[in-house]
């Protein structure tokens, strides 16, 4: 059965749509902008929540479109901004939202299903626009669902490289976490078809013989090892807090927030 987003995530997407908001276009360094319809989102949201537009935004204040690289599809791209427009969710999006052209007031939804290549697609997205909320939202739902995610060498290496040294670290615990996973793993693949990098981290730590266990992780213990807003990059706040400030807010004051 095909389910619909939830009316609290269509009002969520309506309230993204409005208020002051910017439009961005995909453009390339050769074709120039390209034919494909600009998503629009809340700008003060953006701004928050992508370093690189928030930087766009300071060289030019009132600016109503730009241009982005056409790294990430415009479904990714959507689903990035859901992520963050009109603020943070505690979340992956369940579901893309489009409103309906025969009927404005009515929004259409489509369930997610989060693949490998759909989370990266994700991930590449929220690397190239700058923003660490997005990649720690990534992380958490990963954790979560380690053992359903089936993924290749060469797709673990790419998601660790994407996300840096935190990605290394992450991307190595998770793979030794499971020994069955990893069993497989070398069955398969032997030790040849990790980078470099992933290599020697996870032959590192083989030796070391961590006692980890990232099934039941303290939330804090995942947020100080594998998340991205402690860098020079995020606002030093983890999402999770932000969202959960949101929610006692709301309770707190009820009909004010609306
Ligand atoms: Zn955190």
């Amino acid at each position: 059965m095909i389910t619909s987003a939830s009316l609290e995530d269509q009002d969520r997407f309506r309230r993204s749509l409005s208020g002051p908001t910017i439009k961005l276009y995909f453009c390339d360094m050769i074709q120039g902008v390209l034919d494909v319809a600009p998503v629009e989102t809340n700008l003060q949201a953006a701004v928050e929540h992508s370093s690189v537009i928030r930087k766009r935004v300071e060289e030019e204040p009132g600016i109503q479109k730009m241009f982005v690289r056409p790294e990430t599809s415009k479904l990714g791209l959507e689903r990035f901004l859901q992520c963050i427009s009109p603020d943070l969710r505690g979340d992956l999006p369940t579901h893309d939202m489009t409103v309906d052209p025969a009927d404005p007031t009515r929004i259409l939804s489509n369930p997610i299903k989060w693949t490998g290549d759909a989370l990266y697609e994700l991930h590449r997205t929220a690397h190239h626009l700058g923003s660490p909320d997005v990649l720690d939202m990534i992380t958490d739902h990963i954790l979560e669902r380690q053992d359903e995610l089936e993924l290749s060498v060469a797709e673990m290496n790419r998601f660790a490289h994407q996300g840096g040294v935190l990605g290394i670290r992450f991307w190595t615990d998770l793979i030794l976490n499971n020994e069955k996973r990893t069993k497989k793993l070398r069955l398969v693949y032997g030790d040849w078809g990790w980078s470099a990098d992933m290599f020697s981290a996870l032959r590192r730590k083989r030796k070391m013989r961590l006692p980890l266990n990232l099934y039941h992780l303290d939330p804090s213990i995942s947020c100080r090892q594998y998340h991205h807003h402690h860098t020079k990059e995020g606002a030093g706040i983890c999402y999770r807090d932000v969202v959960k400030a949101r929610a006692a807010y709301s309770n707190d004051h009820g009909d004010e927030m609306l």
